[in-house]
């Protein structure tokens, strides 16, 4: 066959009839046919990469996200509620932006008060994994002001960048959760007139970030140096969740609530206040009181708090959420063949083990891993296929172990 006769393999046509004929080893391509490839491999690459899009028709209502937090997080429920809320209405409100009026809704950004382990982190990852959604967390405590040793705070971003594989929309429209917030507070309730590296500094610095504006952010995280690209990112539709335990927040609560009831009904309302969870009645005055100051504060409006885990709760936590621990130990033994039983007496026992040594829903795990251990060495080499953990071997290896209470 002559060049003349020439064809394309894709749309038949032959060389006259296309401006430009390109040869393969087997076959041939005109430009058209060539572009119209290109285009449809560009849609597919990127329907595939863009795992994060979120639109009205897939963002869930509040209810829905409870009841898909639920099945992961237990108890709660206040925290949950207003978080599912305050998460619902930020992603409308950045679904609905092109809408043409003067009613701008602004950005909420969300803090949780709480003891450690009682769920703020499991929340608000439970949250970012229901909405698709970059998600990372940061520890505010390695933060330092600009200029100092430690982290640059614009590094948070670099996590979520890396989360994102670096699609700066993808992350521009993420979760950022700020673990420790309260351990960045000022020393005392008055402005330092020397300098607070790691307390108000920071917070003055995270303004920014909260606020929403475009950072440059280090691709790389760490401190900045001249010579490093950076990327821009736009903080407005960041969503950041700050979590802090707040030690001792609940005598600032007291001290409010006793100020503040006084008078003719004070008997009557201090007998309804319940001591032993203060928390509940947290608002932003304890907030400043505990030395955040009144910017973050103000860009913080959703406060939340979390419930200490009472004994009931551990338990439930122990085997009921989707990936609860037991669920994942059966598990493991299940992909060796082998059906995992635990005594009921056991699970109490890990409970109460964990309440003794004051270590919360996440001693659960280290209590249940001392117990299961040998057995997960063992087991895999032995021919059982049935495994019951009885209390007295359980006891016999957490006595074992090393724990002392804390
Ligand atoms: P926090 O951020 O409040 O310090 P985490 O969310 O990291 O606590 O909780 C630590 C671990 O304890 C979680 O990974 C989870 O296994 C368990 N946990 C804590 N609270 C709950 C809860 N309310 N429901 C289910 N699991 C929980």
């Amino acid at each position: 066959m002559s060049k003349k006769d020439d064809k394309c393999s894709f749309c038949g046509r032959g060389r006259q009839e296309v401006p430009l004929l390109m040869q393969g080893q087997t076959g041939n391509i005109c430009n058209d046919c060539a572009e119209q490839a290109a285009t449809i491999a560009k849609e597919t690459f990127s329907k595939q990469t863009d795992k994060y899009q979120l639109d009205k028709q897939t963002l869930p209502k509040p209810q829905e996200l409870k009841a898909f937090v639920d099945q992961y997080v237990i108890g709660q429920d206040d925290a949950k509620k207003n978080l599912c809320v305050a998460v619902y209405n930020h992603y409308k409100r950045l679904l609905q932006k092109n809408t043409h009026d003067d009613v701008e809704i602004e950005k909420s950004n969300i803090i949780l008060v709480g003891a450690t382990g009682t769920g703020k982190t499991l929340l608000a990852r439970t949250i970012a994994k229901k909405l698709h959604v970059p998600f990372t967390i940061v520890d505010a405590t390695v933060l330092t002001e600009a200029g100092y040793v430690g982290e640059d705070i614009e590094s948070i971003l670099t996590r979520l960048l890396q989360v994102a594989d670096y699609d700066v929309k993808a992350a521009e429209k993420g979760i950022v959760f700020i673990d420790e917030i309260d351990k960045i507070a000022r020393k005392g309730d008055n402005p330092s007139i020397t300098r607070d590296v790691s307390g108000e500094g920071v917070q003055q610095g995270l303004l920014k970030l909260l606020e929403g504006s475009i950072v440059n952010v280090p691709p790389q995280g760490g401190r900045k140096h001249p010579d490093q690209k950076m990327i821009a990112v736009n903080t407005q539709n960041i969503l950041f969740i700050c979590g802090g335990a707040f030690d001792g927040i609940e005598k600032k609560i007291a001290a409010r609530l006793n100020t503040q009831i006084v008078g003719y009904a004070a008997a009557k309302i201090t007998h309804q206040i319940d001591k032993d969870n203060l928390l509940q009645y947290i608002s932003p005055q304890d907030l400043k009181a505990f030395g955040l100051i009144p910017e973050i504060i103000g860009r913080l409006p959703i406060l939340t708090y979390l419930n200490p885990l009472d004994r009931e709760a551990l338990r439930l936590i122990l085997t009921e959420p989707k990936n609860s621990i037991i669920k994942q130990y059966k598990k493991l033994f299940a992909m060796d063949d082998v059906v995992l039983e635990f005594d009921k007496d056991v699970l109490d026992y890990i409970v109460d083990k964990s309440i003794e040594y004051k270590l919360g829903a996440r001693g659960l795990r280290s209590i249940a891993e001392m117990i299961m251990v040998d057995y997960m060495y063992d087991i895999p080499s032995s021919n059982e296929h049935q495994l019951r953990i009885p209390l007295a071997i359980a006891k016999e290896k957490v006595e074992k172990g090393r724990m002392t209470p804390v």
